[in-house]
């Protein structure tokens, strides 16, 4: 008899657990509160950046191998355009721990990254100059992922190998008995299924409170803005333009996408961000301290950029306090897989995710290296 697993949540990563689910002939149901892709969550906004020279810990490598594997072969699969391989820079400070980490990995896991001077980017690049002094890695086999575009896929394809997509039903509660987990909703009758997998986004703590005495984990949720903004310079796509991401004084950390459209392009920062406490109370309104903090570090390096704010999306980190992913069994019961605090780089990787938590929910374990994600090392017993 092959299992049968719940999915709380069908955003990226509950999308792709849905679809290594399926494709291994589990009787899976993915089930979100809302239509997914929508922007109440982490997974909206155009784009992502995919790179593998991970400045974040070099461990993430092998599982970047796979997500690039996969998501070539999604693209593949579905006739869409997935992965723009445009190319990113990843720019510094001389002294930048960002920067030194793209290095870092690049050494330890062999991979080409060009190590360049700001003039000769801004020689390649007209459209980004950056201060004399930085260091300035290129990574051509990197670029962005069109976001909403993947989780589509992602689910037409889990449907397609035979998981249930359920729209609009929220989870309201789980229990672990002998029998399975007992999964209760706001507006159907419950079901009992062998196997609970958790991918709730900036919801987990809520969807993990649904079991009573559940511990929670410690994530905090940041306010991100993304803007985009109108651009006379050469930022277009076309123009070769990559995605980048600089690393400054203060330790800014501010990063972009190439213009898809003609004369706009999307900018964010990726350190700061308002803390909240509920996925419903985060601000989606754009503030002028918003587009000011974006302009601050853009202006200076991205000649021709303007001040004319085109539209803006909110969406939210769900961060932990080391900045790496949780991905694992739950303290309490082997019938329930957590894959959660994805902190703001996640999307990229969640193919290799989605076939992590299938096999931990299927297998009780995976082949994959994902041991320094343990959601163990909150609770003091992990590595
Ligand atoms: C501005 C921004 C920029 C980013 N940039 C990058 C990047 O460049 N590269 C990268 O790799 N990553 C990036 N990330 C991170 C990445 O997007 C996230 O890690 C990823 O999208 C998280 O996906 P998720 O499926 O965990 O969460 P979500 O997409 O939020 O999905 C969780 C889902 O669970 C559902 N849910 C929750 N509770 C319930 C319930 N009780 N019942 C039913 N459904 C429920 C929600 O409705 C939601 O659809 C960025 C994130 C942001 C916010």
């Amino acid at each position: 008899m092959t299992a049968s697993v719940l999915v709380l949540g069908g955003g990226v990563m509950g999308a792709a657990t849905a679809l290594s689910l399926a494709e291994r002939g589990a009787r899976v149901s993915l089930v979100d509160q809302f239509s997914p892709p929508h922007a109440q969550g982490s997974s909206h906004g155009e784009t992502r950046a995919i790179r593998m020279a991970y400045f974040e810990h070099p461990d993430y490598v092998p599982l970047l191998r796979v997500a690039y594997a996969r998501w070539d072969e999604l693209a593949a699969r579905s006739g869409e355009r997935l992965f723009e391989r445009c190319g990113t820079v990843v720019a510094g400070a001389p002294d930048s721990a960002v920067v030194e980490g793209v290095f870092r990995a690049a050494r330890q896991h062999d991979l080409v990254v060009d190590d360049l001077s700001a003039s000769q980017a801004a020689r390649r690049w007209p459209g980004l100059v950056l201060p004399a002094d930085y260091r300035v890695s290129f990574e051509a086999d990197a670029g962005l992922l069109y976001a909403e575009r993947c989780v589509d896929v992602l689910r037409r394809c889990a449907r397609d190998s035979g998981a249930k997509l359920i729209d609009n039903v929220a989870v309201a509660g789980w229990v672990v008995s002998e029998a399975g987990v007992r999964v209760a909703f706001e507006n159907r009758p419950a079901v009992t299924v062998d196997r609970l997998v958790i991918t709730a986004g900036s919801w987990t703590n809520a969807a993990l409170s649904g079991a009573g005495s559940a511990p929670r984990l410690p994530l905090r949720l940041l306010r991100r803005v993304m803007v985009w903004l109108r651009t006379g310079g050469k930022h277009h796509l076309s123009d070769g333009f990559p995605v980048f991401a600089v690393h400054g004084a203060e330790d800014a950390f501010s990063y972009g996408f190439p213009g898809l459209e003609p004369g706009v392009m999307k900018l964010a920062r990726h350190d700061g961000g308002d803390e909240f406490s509920t996925p419903e109370t985060r601000d989606d309104a754009i503030a002028l301290g918003d587009v000011e903090r974006v302009l601050a570090v853009a202006c200076p390096i991205l000649p021709g950029l303007t001040r004319d704010v085109v539209r803006h999306e909110a969406c939210t980190y769900t961060s932990t306090p080391d900045g790496h992913f949780v991905v694992g069994r739950h303290a309490d019961s082997e019938r329930v897989v957590i894959g959660a605090g994805f902190s703001g780089h996640g999307f990229k990787l969640a193919p290799a995710i989605g076939q992590a938590l299938a096999d931990l929910a299927v297998d009780g374990g995976t082949e994959l290296p994902i041991e320094f994600l343990s959601p163990a090392r909150f609770d003091g017993s992990g590595p």
